[in-house]
């Protein structure tokens, strides 16, 4: 696993004429944390270098507690209100994990049901409840049309100073689809806030840029969903978060046959078309992750709703045959890489701003 993951972080570091340094002549710093299970590299300019040396063993020491905390079934806070949620009684919820069971409220909302946290009983029925991948038989489709018949929703939740409660004790959560993001976003905050305000943290491909890197900018990967290189590169704009949501290295498999970890919160079986779904955001790395995974749910007919009313603009997505299905305002900012054809590319003009 260790090995998987350096190799991932990697090949996924940002391409083009980026490395060395940036406005001053110091070269820039590196940093590696862990979280969630992959790698983020941190780099920040050589001169704020001190400033990102006194922060970084503190969101270090965070993302320890955001993984434990927030872990979907390893023994902590969320694994403790997933209980409470399924034994109908309130529990007290940290203001981290109650900022977040709001956000994700509204992502839910906001994606029409199809980014829904609240579905973890589902993922864990599919096998993705631990670190290996599950093989063997699909759950049987009554089990699955039980669960789905019990529409466990966000919108069950009720918050009440800090206390929370759910209506629905099917309810319960698995933040996989939005962590990462949530994460990042929180630990820009902290090394803006703390004398480092010119970052990217990039965790295996998932980006967020904060401040600028001199006059250059920084372009980034666009993962290849059926491989470890790029199918394209975007340069982020100081503030941008770049997600991917793919189907490619998270699968249950059955006899040969593959089935995804993102699952359709209306079906309760995994998704098929789209392979791979990437999304850049001003600002929004917890709304770029749920929005990738979102998309890659919402499917070939739906995702430009979707798309519309998440606010986004900037998508582009792989489907299952090779199609690169993306926005006018995605293509007009990436570049294509390896052998793409851009042929393959189906724009689409969302008709928004
Ligand atoms: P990502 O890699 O960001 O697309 O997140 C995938 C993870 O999100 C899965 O491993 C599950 O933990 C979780 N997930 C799966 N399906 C959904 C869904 N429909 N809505 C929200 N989270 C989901
Ligand atoms: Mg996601």
């Amino acid at each position: 696993m260790g090995a998987i993951l350096k190799h991932f972080a990697c090949v996924l570091l940002l391409l083009g004429s980026l490395g060395g340094c940036s406005s001053s002549d110091l070269p820039d710093e590196h940093y590696t944390l862990y979280v969630f299970g992959t790698l983020v590299e941190v780099v920040v300019p050589g001169s704020e270098r001190a400033a990102a040396e006194r922060i970084m063993p503190q969101i270090s020491a965070r993302f320890v507690e955001m993984h434990r905390d927030w872990h979907a079934w390893l023994p902590g806070e969320m694994t403790r209100l997933n209980a409470a949620f399924a034994s109908g009684q309130p529990m007290k919820v940290s203001p981290m994990l109650k900022g977040a069971i709001r956000q994700a409220q509204l992502f839910e909302k906001e994606s029409d049901g199809v980014f829904n946290p609240a579905i973890g009983k589902l993922i864990g029925l599919w096998g993705f409840h631990s670190d290996d991948l599950p093989v063997g038989p699909a759950p049987s489709p009554s089990a699955i049309d039980t669960l789905v018949a019990k529409h466990p929703s966000m919108a069950d939740i009720t918050l009440f100073g800090n206390m929370a409660s759910s209506a629905n004790p099917f309810v319960a959560l698995d933040f996989g689809g939005f962590a990462k993001g949530a994460a990042l976003d929180w630990a820009a905050q902290e090394l803006a806030a703390n004398g480092a305000p010119d970052a990217v943290l990039n965790a295996g491909g998932d980006v967020n840029v904060i401040g600028t890197h001199g006059d250059r900018e920084w372009r980034v990967a666009i993962r290849d969903p059926k491989g470890w290189g790029a199918i394209a590169s975007a340069a982020l704009r100081p503030g941008e978060t770049l997600y991917t949501s793919g189907n490619y290295f998270r699968y249950h498999e059955d006899r040969g046959v593959r089935y995804s970890h993102i699952i359709d919160p209306r079906t309760g079986y995994p998704v098929d078309e789209i392979v791979s779904a990437s999304v850049i955001t001003q600002g929004d790395g917890a709304l770029a992750d749920a929005a990738a995974t979102a998309l890659s749910v919402a499917g070939l007919d739906h995702w430009q709703e979707v798309a519309r009313s998440m606010g986004l603009t900037d998508v582009l997505l792989v489907d299952q045959q090779g199609r690169i299905h993306l926005t006018s305002q995605m293509k007009a900012r990436i570049r294509l890489e390896g052998d793409t054809k851009a042929g393959a590319l189906m724009i689409e003009d969302l008709g928004m701003p």
